[in-house]
């Protein structure tokens, strides 16, 4: 078989973006998925606006999926206090099952060989790679991305020091019918356990998303009776819940969750999107940050090609570099927001030092996302 240039291991937002960007200037990229398109996805679905020139560039425009435009931020404590703030810089409400397979269509535009297969293993030897796939079926690559996200079987596989510690987390998410719901606003909502994230998507439905902790989880039957006896008690969430009629026939859920730091490059595959590193969901910028990283990637590997003038270890560090710069800083913001929140009566103190302090509020989410991304 011919030698690809690049194999991508995973064909979410970073692995179809990196696969989009590569193809588009010229090189042979495989792309690894194990599910069809399009498939629904557990994630807030509010798509940071910092990404839109990077998009632009790569001749994606999200505006023809209609997403809805969000300007405005609700918050409420786990009493129900509520909170609100203009976003500065904004966002989209966009489903995954849209966004996605608009990417897998336009991967596909760009002649990317997209392969629907599980890759169980990867080795490198002489500076090639090989990627084998449950089928047992092997392709050889010069490059391989890892955009497997959160966690994959490969992360055991490649012995990532994250995978062997407990994770406490567990995430929900549904469409639900509230027509009320305004289009321009994400809300998040405090509960004691966790933090439900609401925003509307281009099909006017209402994307619902939470995290929970499992200490909080365990003692509960289902996820209905969780719902209702832990995410009603805050009376914002109960009023939705009473009034929302639900989309989906069951919620989808994910566990092991995990916010551990992560390795960049493992075994000289450069990791990508949530395989680098997951941000705290309540900052909402995990998919921009996948786009971004997938364009860092994708710079330092063209300078390899061309003008040839990139050695293997040049990729390698130079997008460690450029990750760090971009996003260390964020992710620990993330990390200190996420165990505020958690601790009721800080969230209630936090909320009561805001209204004293309204501009605060815009300075962290600030602090929480990147600048326009060029
Ligand atoms: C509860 C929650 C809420 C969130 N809300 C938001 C939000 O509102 N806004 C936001 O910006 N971010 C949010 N995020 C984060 C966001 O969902 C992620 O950061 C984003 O999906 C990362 O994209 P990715 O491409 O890295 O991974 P993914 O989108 O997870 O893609 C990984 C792909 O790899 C495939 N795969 C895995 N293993 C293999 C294998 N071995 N072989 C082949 N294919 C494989 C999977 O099927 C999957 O399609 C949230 C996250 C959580 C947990």
């Amino acid at each position: 078989m011919k030698k690809a240039d690049i194999g991508i291991v995973g064909g979410g937002i970073a692995g179809l973006t990196a696969a989009i960007h590569l193809a588009s200037c010229g090189l042979k990229v495989l792309l690894f998925e194990k599910e069809k398109y399009p498939h629904h996805k557990v994630c807030g679905e509010y798509l940071s606006r910092e990404i839109l020139p990077y998009l632009k560039s790569l001749n994606i425009s999200l505006e023809s999926l209609q997403p809805k435009i969000i300007d405005q931020l609700l918050y409420s404590t786990p009493s129900g206090k509520t909170i609100k703030t203009d976003l500065k810089s904004g966002g989209f409400g966009i489903s995954r099952y849209a966004l996605d397979n608009y990417l897998y269509e336009k991967a596909k535009e760009q002649n990317v060989d997209i392969i629907h297969q599980t890759v169980t293993n990867t080795t490198f030897e002489n500076e090639f790679f090989e990627i084998r796939t449950f089928e047992n079926q092997a392709f050889p690559t010069k490059i391989v991305l890892g955009a497997f996200g959160k966690r994959s079987g490969l992360d055991k596989k490649l012995n990532r020091q994250f995978i062997e510690k407990k994770s406490g987390w567990l995430a929900v998410k549904a469409h639900y019918k509230l027509d009320d719901y305004p289009n321009n606003r994400v809300s998040l909502h405090n509960f004691k356990g966790g933090y439900c994230g609401l925003s509307k998507t281009e099909t006017d439905s209402v994307n619902v998303c939470y995290l929970a902790s499992y200490e909080s989880f365990k003692n509960y039957k289902s996820i209905d009776s969780y719902k209702e006896e832990v995410l009603c008690r805050n009376p914002q969430l109960k009023t939705f819940f009473h009034e929302a009629v639900p989309l989906f026939e069951t919620d989808l859920s994910i566990a092991q969750i995990s916010f551990e730091k992560k390795s960049l490059v493992e075994d000289h595959i450069l990791m990508l999107g949530d395989a680098a590193g997951l941000i705290h969901p309540l900052c909402g910028n995990g998919m921009a940050m996948a786009f971004h990283s997938a364009k860092l990637a994708s710079e330092s590997i063209l300078k390899y090609y061309n003008p040839n003038a990139f050695s293997r270890t040049d990729i390698e560090k130079e997008y460690i570099k450029k990750w760090d710069q971009q996003f260390k800083s964020r992710m620990k913001i993330g990390s200190a927001l996420q165990k505020i929140l958690l601790k009721p009566f800080l969230a209630e103190a936090s909320q009561n030092i805001i209204k004293i302090i309204p501009s605060l509020l815009p300075f962290i989410i600030a602090k929480t996302h990147g600048k326009p991304v060029i």
